[in-house]
């Protein structure tokens, strides 16, 4: 069983009901939907409101880590990014969704600013172009999302690992939409699609990544601890 956990922030569909009537049960709660309909995967949600659930032994027992924020990334303590970090660092999966390609954790595991440029309302074309990757299995060449926001280049992050899909907006701009990482003993996948206001995580192509994701990032081998050990010769006599 993957033990996943959904971080979303949970601001929007509480302040908007525009937004509440695209996710009713949260985008949270669509994407705890979807993964745990599937036999192995196992789902708990935290929003911000119970950001403080998110421990230190919780992570310890968590596979994957789903994070989803936007206006509300400042209101995360620092301590709960550290703890995510490493646990990564041990081996745990991270996935950040959209918007929390500004969030504190996802930022602290990129060492970079993590910026791109952005505009509301545009029409996104999603291409494949890793389909022997495990995220890939089930997408075809590309599929297309009618209404998504543009998220647009020079998009800083450090060169990805694994480029598996490559965005295109109808306005003209290119993005990498699906990008992964090894850091430290964890995997980590960053996945650009699921503006709040649009219907984006109900798409089957986007659930089949997310979920692919997951099954991607569980660890394989995960260690209790940091460690920096000191440690005797493996020689005798040994000088
Ligand atoms: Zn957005």
């Amino acid at each position: 069983m993957i033990n996943v956990v959904v971080y979303n922030e949970y601001v929007h569909e509480l302040e908007d009901e525009s937004i509440a009537a695209v996710y009713p049960k949260g985008i949270q709660g669509c994407i705890a939907d979807f993964l745990g309909a599937n036999d192995d995967i196992s789902v708990k949600t935290v929003t911000l409101g119970t950001v403080g659930e998110i421990t230190k032994e919780l992570l310890e027992g968590t596979d994957v880590l789903i994070w989803w924020g936007h206006c509300a990334h400042e209101k995360v303590p620092d301590e709960i990014s550290e703890l995510v970090y490493n646990q990564v660092m041990c081996g745990m999966g991270f996935i950040a969704l959209h918007s929390a390609h500004f969030s504190k954790p996802f930022r602290r595991l990129m060492g970079t600013t993590c910026s791109l440029c952005w505009r509301d309302a545009d029409r996104e074309r999603v291409w494949n172009i890793m389909p022997s990757h495990p995220i890939a299995q089930g997408i075809g060449d590309y599929f297309e999302i009618p209404a998504e926001e543009m998220y647009g280049e020079r998009f800083d992050i450090p060169t990805p690992d694994e480029l598996i899909f490559l965005g295109w907006f109808r306005g003209g701009e290119v993005f990498r939409s699906g990008c992964c990482w090894n850091k430290g003993l964890g995997k980590v996948f960053y996945f650009q699609p699921g503006h709040e206001s649009n219907p984006t995580y109900y798409i089957p192509e986007v659930q089949r990544i997310i979920t692919n994701a997951v099954r991607w990032a569980a660890p394989i081998y995960r260690q209790p601890s940091i460690e920096c050990p000191c440690v005797p010769s493996l020689e005798e006599n040994f000088t």
